[in-house]
């Protein structure tokens, strides 16, 4: 059933925890083949294939605690023994706790089911009413005992617990620094290592699993320091930033302690230390991570007794619960939600505004665990946090790089700060009607346009979107290191209103703004890279635009500052309310532009944020950074199923189809090659280099399914699978829906998905089955979706009263001013897009000048901007739109245009 499990298949590699699971429940399967076969040829040969599956997880299991060494041992027993049954029994017991993790609280399921002495459940103490589950995890010892030692070990360490802890947790041990790591990337129960000074280098590992490790350790980084501890801590740490590291030396303990290399490190202890030191201390480091300063603080606040007479009714709900016709209210959303709500700042609520006790903390815990210098929630969404950002670091007349078909709130935010947008077109998918991420090309293009025009200084920040909505990613610090080599103190606001999740996938990861951002500042700083970059100033200073753009560009190290800010809707990727969003920043310069933030956070935050949107961000960023690399894995994994099920699904792969790597990245911007990530075999090695080295990779939870195959445009089928199906979906383009798995879903949704895929295919075979009308209508639908598809109409100019300067070729334009003369009713008119008026002013002018913003749902970007001149590819493109949804469009009054009188 599971022939691929040992395969080297792409999700194993994103989602190494399944491929444990998948094994155990493969096995589960061969045990029963084997206790059902009759014959004794039969018999045997079942059974050597429940050998050959148990070795392999042998190879994995030394990584987890549950089912441990001991458990294992009675398997293969019984494997040996030929007890069938025996051996069926125990497969069973052990899959059902992996799937349910009922080992972390039930002492049962660590014993052999058969032989089970009442007694020997009390040994391990864990044992407790499901209503105070303790959370449990493992810690990780690298030792450098013998392995015969370590049972003794491992029971000498849960003896140590005690009732009052407030975590329950399992010891696993390994002796190398292989080992070590590839327990943390498949076990994402460790949370804590403690490293022995002295453990090995050189891992007996199976041939799969050591080509895991190259792509592991291909992320890690090549930095070595004269201590195998810290070196193994350092790459622990890169793989999961989150994980508490404890060192246990047998020497120089106090110089390890005062090494500023070490910083990162949670302990050190000396090695024959009270054991009963260690544990406290592993508890205490995941109560840290455990802690949420601001929820903690507003649960006490929601037990007190308080009288309120502060300006807000709803607070304690008495006016709710009392109330002759809204108790419903209450009764619906339960007493603590109107405990839970207050205007107060004081009762150690914290003020959002200028926060200085628990939100304050809770930022600080969150820009630890997201990787950035400093973190700011926000509680009206990224719309806002993206226009904090802009107009705390633009000015009125300077210019930002921004990709055209960015989120609308970066287009407002340029109208509120009078900066000037300079629009760059992302390469077409003409195909889907829909647009990629912007070339490295165009970027360094534009800047250095902007440098032969004498404009850079001017050229403030980048906003790009990671990834879009589509899944494009870029390579942020690619894109980030060569922009900086044309000017060294351009600005970053990477728009990751849906990738806040990556930070947690060590793949992922290294695609996101914060990661770069520490990546860059580590090239800077490199001897190598300066040794690098004086070489290559002198050429580089030379080169011709051509070269410029065709070479890879270094940043100079003494003048570069690393400005990056990054914006995440924490509500579309984690467990935040709506509305829940955070900025990200890791700006040098962050103490000068420390008090415009200030201002452009009192500018667009509520004097009444919402305390239960705060409460969520905290509660959100304790979960990622304690099951954060679990719950990706888990996405991305559904994600894989989901490709694959649709893809090779022999029916539903007639008429649907997820696009696949190839079909959204053109090939020049896949250095790796790779082309999908369903039918590649052996390609892990391709994977990791994609991820590393590619312009743009996909992000493989986002899954576009093509629909125009089955004669559905985007909105039919997102309309009928909401309709009938009860399945909700993301956007849609003219012919595909995009779906999307996030740390919410399940098996059990993706099988609801491929059965609803299923019957549709069978409703259109019917359908045309026995009517050649139905199939002829059929095969026009699916040509005018698939075929004739309207171009895609780049951004065109502005008109000249718009621009800063009379060059003929410049983009970046005065959309503020634009804007407000739409405000004077005077200067507009309305012009019909029937109306053969339009077709004339193409023609003969004067031109057509856009007074507002036109965004059409699908595809949402603006196909007009305030200012921008209409041309026929525009018109074009509205004439043939056939979408219900366009905003700052009315088709009973037509375009809404600025007079030429008024402009010229
Ligand atoms: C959704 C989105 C936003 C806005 O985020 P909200 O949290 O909905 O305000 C900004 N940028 C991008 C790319 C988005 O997808």
């Amino acid at each position: 059933m599971l022939t691929n499990v040992l395969d080297q298949s792409a999700e194993y590699l994103f989602s190494t925890r399944h491929e444990r699971l998948d094994l155990w429940c493969d096995l589960l399967q061969r045990c029963r083949d084997w206790v059902a076969a009759s014959c004794c040829d039969a018999k045997e040969q079942k059974r050597r294939e429940v050998v050959r599956i148990g070795q392999h997880l042998q190879t994995l299991e030394r990584y987890h605690a549950y089912p441990g060494q001991r458990l294992m041992a009675i398997f293969e027993q019984r494997i040996g023994e030929h007890d069938d049954v025996g051996t069926l029994r125990l497969a069973r017991r052990i899959c059902s706790s992996l799937l349910d993790s009922s080992y972390r609280h039930d002492a049962n399921d660590w014993e052999p089911a058969d032989d089970l002495p009442d007694a020997s459940a009390a040994r391990y103490s864990i044992n407790q009413p499901s209503a105070q589950l303790r959370p449990y995890f493992e810690l990780l010892i690298v030792s450098s005992d013998a392995s015969s030692t370590w049972a003794q070990k491992q029971q000498d360490i849960r003896n140590l617990r005690r009732h009052d802890d407030a975590f329950i947790y399992q010891p696993i041990i390994v002796g190398t620094y292989e080992d070590a790591l590839m327990a943390v990337m498949l076990n994402p129960d460790v949370q804590v290592v403690a490293i022995h000074d002295g453990f090995q280098r050189n891992a007996n590992l199976s041939a799969r699993l050591r080509v895991m490790l190259d792509q592991y350790q291909s992320l890690v980084g090549s930095e070595t320091y004269e201590d195998p501890s810290l070196d193994l801590s350092v790459a622990l740490k890169q793989l999961r930033p989150e994980l508490d590291i404890i060192l246990l030396r047998d020497r120089n303990i106090e110089r390890t302690a005062g090494n500023p290399q070490m910083a990162f490190i949670n302990r050190v202890f000396y090695e024959f230390e009270e054991p009963m030191e260690v544990h406290l201390c592993v508890v205490e480091g995941i109560a840290n991570r455990y802690r949420t300063p601001f929820f903690d603080n507003l649960k006490r606040y929601a037990q007190r007794p308080i009288g309120t007479f502060h300006a807000l009714p709803i607070a304690r709900g008495k006016s709710i619960f009392k109330s002759n016709w809204i108790r419903d209210m209450g009764a619906f959303y339960g007493a603590n939600l109107f405990l839970a709500e207050s205007s107060a700042t004081t009762g150690g609520l914290d003020s959002l505004l200028e926060p200085t006790g628990n939100i304050r903390q809770a930022q600080l815990m969150a820009a630890s665990t997201f990787g950035a210098q400093a973190a700011f929630f926000v509680t009206n969404g990224t719309s806002t946090a993206n226009k904090i950002v802009e107009q705390a670091l633009l000015a009125p007349g300077d210019i930002v790089l921004i990709d055209r078909n960015c989120h609308k709130s970066h287009h407002y935010a340029a109208v509120l700060t009078g900066a000037y947008p300079l629009y760059i077109d992302a390469y077409p998918l003409s195909e889907y009607s829909m647009y990629g991420g912007v070339t490295l090309a165009s970027l360094k293009q534009a800047l250095l346009n902007l440098k032969r025009d004498g404009k850079l200084e001017r050229a403030k920040m980048m906003v790009l979107t990671n990834c879009t909505f589509d899944g494009h990613v870029y390579n942020p610090l690619r894109v980030m290191e060569e922009c900086l080599a044309i000017k060294p103190d351009l600005i970053f606001l990477w728009d990751e209103a849906w990738f806040g999740f990556a930070r947690f996938s060590p793949l992922l990861r290294q695609r996101t703004a914060m990661h770069a951002a520490t990546e860059l500042r580590k090239r800077l700083k490199s001897p190598r890279y300066r040794q690098q970059y004086t070489e290559q100033c002198t050429a580089q200073d030379a080169f011709t635009d051509e070269e410029m753009q065709h070479n890879r560009l270094l940043m100079d190290p003494e003048h570069t500052q690393v400005r990056v800010y990054q914006t995440s809707s924490v509500h579309k990727s984690m467990s935040a309310l709506r509305q829940g969003s955070m900025i990200l920043v890791s700006d040098d310069a962050f103490a000068q532009t420390e008090g415009a933030f200030r201002e452009a956070v009192f500018t667009h935050t509520s004097t009444s944020p919402n305390q239960q949107i705060i409460a969520s961000l905290d509660i959100a960023r304790r979960q990622m950074n304690l099951e954060g690399y679990d719950l990706v894995m888990r996405a991305t994994q559904l994600a894989f199923v989901i490709r694959k099920q649709v893809n090779n699904h022999p029916l539903i792969s007639r008429y649907f189809k997820i696009l696949d790597v190839a079909d959204l990245i053109p090939e020049p911007l896949r250095g790796s090659k790779i082309a999908s990530y369903v039918h590649d075999k052996a390609h892990w090695s391709t994977l990791s280099q994609a991820i590393i080295n590619d312009e743009f990779f996909l992000d493989p939870t986002r899954l576009t399914l093509s629909c125009g195959h089955a004669g559905f445009d985007g909105t039919q089928f997102k309309q009928l699978l909401a309709g009938r199906y009860n399945i909700q979906l993301n956007k849609t383009s003219r012919n595909s829906v995009l779906l999307q798995t996030n740390i919410n879903n399940t098996r059990s949704d993706v099988a609801h998905l491929i059965q609803v895929l299923v019957q549709i295919c069978r409703d259109i075979d019917d359908s045309i089955a026995d009517d050649e009308n139905q199939a002829l209508q059929l095969r026009s639908r699916v040509t005018r979706l698939v075929e004739d598809l309207p171009a895609l109409p780049d951004f065109s100019c502005f008109h000249p009263e718009f621009r800063s300067d009379a060059l003929e070729n410049t983009i970046e334009g005065d959309i503020r001013k634009a804007f407000y003369k739409a405000y004077d009713l005077e200067a507009c008119e309305y012009l019909k897009l029937s109306d053969s008026m339009i077709d004339q002013r193409l023609e003969n002018g004067p031109p057509l000048v856009s007074a507002n913003f036109v965004i059409p749902y699908p595809p949402g970007f603006p196909i007009m901007v305030p200012g921008q001149v209409i041309t026929a590819p525009i018109i074009d493109f509205m004439r043939n739109l056939d979408v219900q949804e366009i905003h700052g469009y009315s088709s009973s009054q037509g375009l809404k245009l600025l007079k030429p009188e008024h402009i010229e």
